[in-house]
């Protein structure tokens, strides 16, 4: 599967390497995971994902109150191209290095109404490489920037060194995104890696409400930021970027 060039660096210089480029494109977060044999994962030939994640801008964040605004829906597209330029850097990189590598899109969080999920989990890249949690309204949570980062995956057969997962929620006792969902499209329970997301987020409701308060045509995404803007680790990093 190696194509040659410099394929025999070592793999903690190598993932060193690329995290650092990533990084110096915007980058806010990076890790390695190993996804081969995990349902859905579309490529068994390139077992390594690299998840990228990209914050939101904070001041965009700290103005969400009870729905999206106009500025969230710009940020939310921007961001979006800005990880699609990152995955393309380092699909680069990696081809360059002697390695085949594949990027998938960021993907909206709601596609279609019978077809609620994204064909790839960039949450499951991105739990399994060390980068957080799936919080209680099913969106990945960071210590850092909360949930407000999207991302992205790179998927390689690249020997990088892969990150520990993260297997238990940290969102604990917390329930403000369950009672600031106008839905309550969370059920309350904290999520783990068994449990499939319909047993703790009725993403049909969530879809609905998007759908119903969508009040732009700036994008055809259907997207609500309440929870995210809640979340306190959101409201950690959007008032200490003041
Ligand atoms: S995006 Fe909005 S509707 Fe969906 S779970 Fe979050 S708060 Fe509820
Ligand atoms: S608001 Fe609380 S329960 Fe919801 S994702 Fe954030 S920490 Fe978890």
């Amino acid at each position: 599967m190696r194509m040659g060039n410099n394929a025999g660096e070592l793999p903690n210089l190598l993932t060193s390497r690329l995290f650092v480029l990533l990084k110096g494109k915007g980058a806010a977060t990076t890790g390695a995971a190993v996804l081969d044999g995990v349902a859905g994962y579309p490529f068994p030939d390139l077992p390594v994902a690299v998840s990228i994640g990209y914050q939101l801008n904070p001041v965009v964040v700290r103005e969400i109150r009870c729905g999206p605004t106009d500025e969230y829906i710009l940020e939310y597209t921007r961001v979006n191209q800005e990880l699609s330029q990152i995955s393309e850097v380092c699909v680069r990189y990696l081809r360059d290095q002697g390695y085949h590598a594949v990027a998938i899109d960021p993907t909206l969080p709601l596609v279609e109404r019978n077809h609620l999920h994204a064909e790839f989990p960039h949450k499951t890249a991105a739990t399994r490489s060390g980068i957080g949690w799936i919080g209680k309204c099913a969106l990945l949570v960071t210590r850092t920037y909360g949930s407000a980062i999207r991302l992205t995956t790179v998927c390689t057969n690249a020997p990088l060194t892969t990150g520990k997962p993260v297997v238990h929620s940290y969102c604990g006792d917390c329930a403000i995104c369950v009672d600031s969902c106008p839905v309550k499209a969370p059920s309350g329970k904290n999520w783990e890696p068994v449990l499939h997301r319909d047993q703790f987020w009725d993403a049909d409701a969530c879809f609905l409400h998007c759908e119903e308060t969508q009040t732009t045509s700036l994008t055809s995404a259907q997207v609500c930021g309440v929870c995210i803007a809640a979340c306190p680790y959101t409201r950690r990093y959007v008032q200490g970027s003041s």
